[in-house]
């Protein structure tokens, strides 16, 4: 998730010696060069399923998104690292509240995503994969750098947003998916003028969300994460979710083996003995999450609008 975060924001040279397509170097090999991607007994990786094994915690209201709903001066930029493609956002946005430990800067956010529809998000939800999942990464602000947030064992709180496929084009990630192309290849960059981050939030279901500690899904999986899962996705259309799938690769434009980029999500992880919970307003406990499966799968199927619901 955020190795290349790390080397830019510290200036820490690490071989990216891993992958996500080749079992030498995808998900289940990264132990072998970076030790604490060992899911050992009782450690605390991610992501996780978020089944009805939750624990409802009524303190947990809605964060406190500092920022979000404004639209920044300056510039940010679009990068194809090619293990994601990522948006670094400037300064100005920060998270608290929520049960969270302090206040968090915002600093980037990132995309996962599959080779079709049923597959793509890093959590799942109740078994249910999502076709991509947004990650919205914060550092502790007592924190200089990312370095030091890596040795707190509460030094990020990540944002995570499900993002599901339908037939309508959603105009507010139009900023991003009109990029994709200028960032095809890995190390290519794009300028993008900046828009309130709100916009990529599932607005009117803010107070809904998973809360667990966990770690980074990319090494080196540093288990120093505050996981805020949103329980319901945001919406992209096909041809939005195509041009991550088709039109992103994770080589460089002059190799000669292009590879492209998706199905980039780390394997779910037992919780082990950890506490996993819901928001004061999170519905999976109460609601039917075989519902939910049986409205993704018509939504999917593009059915849902011949339901009239
Ligand atoms: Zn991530």
């Amino acid at each position: 998730m955020m190795l290349l975060l790390v080397m830019m924001l510290c200036g820490v040279s690490l071989a990216l010696n891993f992958c996500y397509d080749d079992e030498r170097c995808d998900p289940y090999a990264w132990g072998d060069n970076y030790p604490s991607c060992h899911p050992l007994l009782e450690s605390h990786h991610s992501p996780i399923n978020l089944n009805r094994q939750l624990t409802k915690n009524g303190s947990l209201d809605s964060l406190n998104l500092e920022g979000f709903s404004l639209t920044p001066k300056g510039q940010w930029r679009l990068v194809n690292q090619g293990y994601s493609v990522v948006l670094e956002v400037g300064n100005g946005m920060q998270v608290s509240g929520g049960g969270l430990p302090g206040i968090y800067r915002t600093v980037q956010l990132h995309f996962h995503w599959g080779s079709v529809f049923t597959s793509g998000s890093e959590h799942t939800l109740d078994h249910l994969r999502f076709p991509m999942e947004m990650h919205i990464v914060n550092i502790k602000s007592t924190h200089p750098n990312l370095t030091s947030a890596l040795e707190d064992p509460t030094g990020l709180a990540v944002l995570g947003v499900f993002i599901d496929v339908t037939s309508l084009h959603n105009e507010n990630f139009h900023p991003i998916s009109s990029a994709l192309p200028f960032v095809a290849y890995k190390g290519q960059t794009k300028p993008i003028r900046p828009f309130p981050l709100i916009n990529l939030l599932p607005q009117n279901n803010l107070a809904q969300y998973y809360r667990y500690h966990g770690s980074l899904t990319t090494p080196p999986c540093s288990q120093v994460v505050l996981w805020t899962v949103y329980e319901v996705p945001i919406d992209i259309s096909w041809g939005q979710f195509d041009r991550f799938v088709s039109g992103i690769y994770a080589t460089q434009e002059d190799e000669n083996d292009q590879v492209l980029l998706h199905d980039n999500y780390r394997h779910i992880h037992p919780t082990y003995g950890r506490t996993v919970y819901a928001s004061k307003d999170a519905r999976l406990l109460t609601n039917s999450a075989s519902c939910l499966t049986f409205f993704h799968l018509l939504n999917v199927l593009q059915l849902l609008p011949l339901l009239n619901l």
